[in-house]
């Protein structure tokens, strides 16, 4: 039997919670900002469909090809910075500077630890 995606991420979440993780709160930057195709700001997940990633040897996600859930129109979406916090009005501040797409998730072991990556996808801990 296979479960609907988004059912298979919520176990997936509470599994990491159960094994004594800590919700903490995502925000990103990239580009593009928009939809090419119909100019759609890429805002919230809801606004796009990942369509392909870990293009690259190594499992290093440099980039990935996304589909605009409005139009349709497939274009490349590359992650120039994310924070991930464990207080959220810090994370919900970095709204004000650029970054976007604000999401409660859960993380285990070190990467409880408030920390930002870059875009080589450095983990820079604050
Ligand atoms: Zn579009």
């Amino acid at each position: 039997m296979t479960l609907p995606a988004a059912i298979e991420l919520d176990r997936l979440q509470q599994a990491i919670i159960e094994q004594g993780g800590k919700w903490m709160y995502g925000v990103e930057r990239f580009v593009p900002n928009c939809c090419p195709g119909c100019e759609r700001r890429f805002e919230r997940q809801q606004n796009w469909i990942i369509y392909a990633d870990d293009l690259k040897p190594g499992n290093r996600r440099d980039y990935e090809i996304i589909q605009c859930a409005d139009c349709g129109n497939r274009t490349m979406r590359k992650v120039l910075e994310t924070y991930q916090l464990s207080d959220k009005e810090k994370a919900r501040a970095l709204l004000q500077k650029g970054f976007c797409n604000l999401q409660k998730v859960p993380a285990l072991g070190t990467m409880t630890k408030d920390h930002r990556t870059d875009e080589y996808g450095q983990i820079h801990w604050l």
